[in-house]
C-alpha cells in the first residue's frame, strides 16, 4: 500500500493547525497581562515612593523651620535632625539625599564610595529643582544601565521660601525581576499548555483521522478489486455518515461484480462449450478473444492467436478483404484445404456496435462446412453421373436405331444383332434405373428390412452352390466355413443381393483358373464373412472407393463386363442397414478380399 509521509498526513496538519492557534491565543493573552501588569507594579512603586516623598517632605519641613539660634543649645544641628530623618525613611534601593540651596547634600543614606556629604550635586536634575522650585521626576536608566526611577522635590520653611530639595533615587529592578519572575511562570504554563494541548491534538486528530485512513486503506483495497472487508462506522457525523456510504459502495460494487463475474462465466462456459468458433476483435480486426473451436478450426493455439490480425488468420489477406469491408452478419466460405485433406470453413462476420453506432469491434463465427460442401459436391457429381451413364446406352441405341430405319432393318443378317444391342442397352439401362430407384429408397430409408433369424453358413453355402452350378469350369470355389451353425437376423433377398454382387465382381475380375476362396469365422462377438480372389486387384489409392456410387476403378474394362458401378454402392447400403461393416483388401495383381461383419443373433439379444 503507498503510505502518506508524517509530513503529509492529515494528522500532522491538524497538530500544527491546532498548536498555533493555542500559541496566538497564549500570546494575546500573555501580551495584555504582562503589559498590565508591567503598569500595575510601577504605579505602585511610585506611589510608595511618592508616600515616603510626602512624609519626608512635611518632616524638612520643620527641621528647616526651627530656630537655631543660640538661644536654643538643645537642639540639633540642621544636619544631624536631617540626617536622622533620612535614616528614619532609610530603605532598601532606595538613595535619599537632601541638598541646601548651595547644592550642598546635607543628609545621604548613599554610603557607595564613601559618604558624600557635604560635597556639592551637579546633576542638573537636581540643580534644576533648587533653581526654578519645581518638582522632577523620570525614569532612566543609571551608569550601570539599571533602570531607576528618580525624583526630586523643592523644600520650603515656614514662610515658604525655598530652601533645599529633596532627591530620591530607586531602583526598578525589583519590579522588572519580579515581572521577569512572574513572565517565566507564564511562559512554562504555556509551554506546559502547549505540550498538552499537542497531545491533545495527536488524540484529536487520531480520533478524526483513523476512519479517514481506514475508509482510504479501503479505497486502495477496492481499487485491486478485493471487495472483502468493511470500514469500521464510529459515529453519526459526518465521517460516521461517510463510512456507511462507503460500505454502500462497497457492498454494490461487490455485487455488480459478481454479476459481471458471473456473466463472463457463463458466457466463457458458452463459448468453450459452442461446436462453432467465435472470434473476437477490436475494432481494427486484432483478435481479442478465440474460443477453443475456433483454435480447432484454423489449427492456431488460442493464446497464440491473440493480438494477431484477422485477415492473417483466415488467410484471407490475399483475397484483398478490407476489414472494414466485411459484409455485416454476411457469411464466406474459407478453402482450408491442403494435399492432403479437404477442409473448408463457412465464416460469419458481424460487426459490434456501440452507443454511438461506432464499430468497437468484430465476431466472426466459424463452422467446419467440409462435410456439407462434401455432399454438396457428391450431389451434383451423382446427377452429373446419372446423365452420363444413361447417355452412353441412349446414343448407342440411336445409331443403332438409325441404321436400322436407314435401312438395315432389311438385312437378316444385321438387323438381328442391331436389336440385339438396343435390347441389351435397354436391359443394362433398366438395371441401372432399377440400382438407382433401389439406392434412392434405401436413401430415404422408405424401403424397410424383412429380417428374420438366420443361419448364416446354411445360407452362405446356398448362394455358393447357386454360383458352382453357372460358374465356368476354369474357376474353382473354396469355401473355409466352419462346422455348425450361425444365427444371424437379416433380410434374406437383400443379403442374396449382397453375396450375388461381391461373388459376381470376384468372377467377373478373376482370370482363367482362378480360385476364389470363401471364409466366415466370428470375430469380437461379430460374424466376419470373406470373399478372396485371384484377380487383377484394385490399385491402393482406390481400394476405398470402390463402394462409392458409379465409381469403377478399371473404367473401359468394367464397362465392358457390363457393369454400373452401383453393384457396391447397393451393397454397402445394405450390410450398413444390418449394422454391419463392408471393407476390401486389395494388392493390384495379386487379387482383392471383400470383407464384410454382421451382428450375431444370440449377441444382439444379449445386447438387447
Ligand atoms: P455392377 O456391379 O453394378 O454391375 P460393377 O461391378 O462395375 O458394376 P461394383 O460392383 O460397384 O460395380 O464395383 C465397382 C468397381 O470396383 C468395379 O468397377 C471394379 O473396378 C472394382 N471391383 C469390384 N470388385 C472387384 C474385384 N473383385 N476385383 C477387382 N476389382 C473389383
Ligand atoms: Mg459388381
Amino acid at each position: 500500500m503507498h503510505k502518506v509521509s508524517l509530513f503529509r498526513s492529515i494528522q500532522l496538519k491538524f497538530i500544527v493547525i491546532f498548536i498555533l492557534l493555542l500559541l496566538v491565543t497564549i500570546q494575546i493573552i500573555g501580551a495584555y497581562f504582562v503589559r498590565g501588569l508591567e503598569t500595575e507594579l510601577r504605579e505602585n512603586f511610585e506611589e510608595s515612593i511618592e508616600a515616603t516623598v510626602g512624609i519626608m517632605e512635611v518632616n524638612l519641613k520643620q527641621a528647616f523651620s526651627k530656630d537655631r539660634s543660640d538661644d536654643n543649645p538643645d537642639t540639633p544641628s540642621l544636619e544631624d535632625e536631617v540626617q536622622d530623618i533620612v535614616q528614619v525613611n532609610n530603605t532598601r534601593d532606595v538613595k535619599i539625599q537632601v541638598m541646601n540651596m548651595q547644592s550642598r547634600i546635607i543628609a545621604s543614606n548613599d554610603t557607595t564610595g564613601g559618604s558624600n556629604i557635604g560635597k556639592k550635586t551637579t546633576k542638573d536634575f537636581i540643580t534644576n529643582v533648587l533653581r526654578n522650585g519645581n518638582e522632577n521626576k523620570s525614569n532612566v536608566y543609571d551608569e550601570e544601565n539599571n533602570r531607576i526611577y528618580r525624583r526630586a522635590v523643592p523644600i520650603y520653611d515656614d514662610e515658604h521660601t525655598q530652601t533645599g530639595a529633596l532627591y530620591v533615587e530607586a531602583s526598578l529592578e525589583g519590579v522588572y525581576s519580579q515581572l521577569n519572575d512572574i513572565n517565566s511562570v507564564f511562559l512554562k504554563g504555556s509551554a506546559l499548555a502547549i505540550t498538552i494541548s499537542a497531545f491533545l491534538g495527536i488524540l484529536v486528530a487520531r480520533a478524526i483521522t483513523r476512519p479517514i485512513q481506514e475508509m482510504r486503506g479501503q479505497a486502495q483495497k477496492m481499487a485491486r478489486e478485493d471487495f472483502s472487508q468493511k470500514v469500521n462506522v464510529y459515529g453519526k457525523d459526518e465521517i460516521g455518515q461517510l463510512a456507511e456510504s462507503f460500505n454502500d459502495l462497497n457492498a454494490k460494487l461487490k455485487h455488480s461484480r459478481a454479476l459481471t463475474e458471473e456473466e463472463r462465466r457463463k458466457l466463457s462456459l458458452v463459448l468453450s462449450n459452442m461446436s462453432d468458433g467465435v472470434i473476437a476483435t477490436d475494432r481494427n480486426g486484432y483478435i481479442t478473444l478465440l474460443n477453443d473451436a475456433a483454435g480447432m478450426l484454423i489449427h492456431q493455439e488460442t493464446e497464440e492467436a491473440e493480438g494477431k490480425f484477422l485477415l492473417d488468420v483466415l488467410q484471407l489477406e490475399d483475397r484483398s478483404v478490407d476489414i472494414s469491408e466485411l459484409p455485416d452478419s454476411g457469411s464466406m466460405i474459407i478453402d482450408f484445404s491442403d494435399e492432403n485433406t479437404i477442409f473448408e470453413i463457412r465464416a460469419k462476420f458481424s460487426t459490434i456496435t456501440d452507443e454511438d453506432q461506432d464499430v468497437s469491434g468484430f465476431i466472426t463465427v466459424l463452422s467446419d462446412v467440409t462435410e456439407q460442401q462434401e455432399i454438396e459436391r457428391e450431389r451434383r457429381e451423382f446427377v452429373s453421373n446419372v446423365s452420363h451413364e444413361l447417355r452412353t446406352p441412349l446414343t448407342t441405341m440411336r445409331s443403332y436405331i438409325e441404321a436400322l430405319t436407314e435401312g438395315a432393318w432389311e438385312d437378316k443378317t444385321i438387323a438381328p444383332k442391331f436389336l440385339q444391342v438396343t435390347q441389351n442397352e435397354t436391359d443394362r439401362m433398366i438395371r441401372m434405373v432399377n440400382d438407382l430407384l433401389q439406392l434412392s429408397r434405401m436413401d430415404n430409408r422408405s424401403e424397410s428390412l424383412h429380417q428374420e433369424q438366420v443361419d448364416f453358413i446354411n445360407f452362405f453355402h446356398g448362394v455358393i452352390d447357386r454360383f458352382e452350378m453357372n460358374v465356368s469350369e476354369h474357376i474353382t470355389l473354396e469355401r473355409d466355413l466352419p462346422e455348425g451353425s450361425l444365427d444371424v437376423w437379416l433380410d434374406q433377398d437383400k443379403m442374396v443381393q449382397v453375396l450375388d454382387n461381391v461373388i459376381s465382381n470376384a468372377v467377373k475380375y478373376s482370370p482363367e483358373g482362378g480360385v476364389i476362396h470363401f471364409d466366415a469365422a466370428v470375430q469380437n462377438g461379430q460374424l466376419l464373412a470373406s470373399v478372396t480372389d485371384e484377380g487383377t486387384g484394385i490399385p491402393y489409392d482406390k481400394v476405398d472407393k470402390i463402394f462409392d456410387r458409379f465409381y469403377r476403378a478399371d473404367k473401359a474394362r468394367s464397362r465392358k463386363l457390363g457393369g454400373t458401378g452401383l453393384g457396391l454402392a447397393i451393397t454397402r447400403e445394405i450390410v450398413e442397414a444390418h449394422q454391419g461393416s463392408i471393407w476390401a483388401k486389395s494388392k493390384e495383381g495379386k487379387g482383392t478380399t471383400i470383407l464384410f461383419t454382421l451382428p450375431l443373433e444370440n449377441q444382439k439379444r444379449r445386447g438387447d
